[in-house]
């Protein structure tokens, strides 16, 4: 937990979000600006600054396996895409480990 950490403000109640799933480890929620009609967040309650900083196999698979159970519990049936943006150069604005879940439209590859 980071006290400026704006995810662990969210897993602390501090901020408001759109909470779809939660566990002992982990928090989903709503992105505030979707880029696909389903645009969910899925990150550990404990802070963890990037994938480059991750330690924890278990902790980084809960973190995939929640978002697969999301696709399913919002009727996703034809595909979607789960991306961990890693580093500002990849397009990370956020520095609390998070996976992003798409769905919902036609996802083009390779996304540029
Ligand atoms: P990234 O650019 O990979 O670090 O992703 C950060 C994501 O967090 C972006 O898609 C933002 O739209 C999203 N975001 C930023 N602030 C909030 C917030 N308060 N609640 C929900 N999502 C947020
Ligand atoms: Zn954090």
């Amino acid at each position: 937990m980071t006290d400026s950490c704006l995810f662990c403000r969210i897993v602390r109640g501090e901020i408001p979000a759109k909470i779809v799933r939660e566990d002992e480890h982990t928090v989903a929620f709503r992105d505030i600006d979707p880029k696909a009609p389903t645009h969910i967040l899925v990150i550990p309650k404990e802070h963890v600054a990037s994938l480059d900083e991750a330690t924890d196999p278990t902790l980084v698979g809960r973190l995939s396996l929640a978002a697969a159970e999301i696709a399913r519990s919002e009727g996703i049936t034809d595909g979607y895409r789960t991306v961990v943006n890693t580093g500002a150069g990849a397009g990370q604005t956020v520095f609390h480990l998070h996976v992003h879940l798409l769905g919902g439209r036609k996802l083009t590859w390779p996304p540029g």
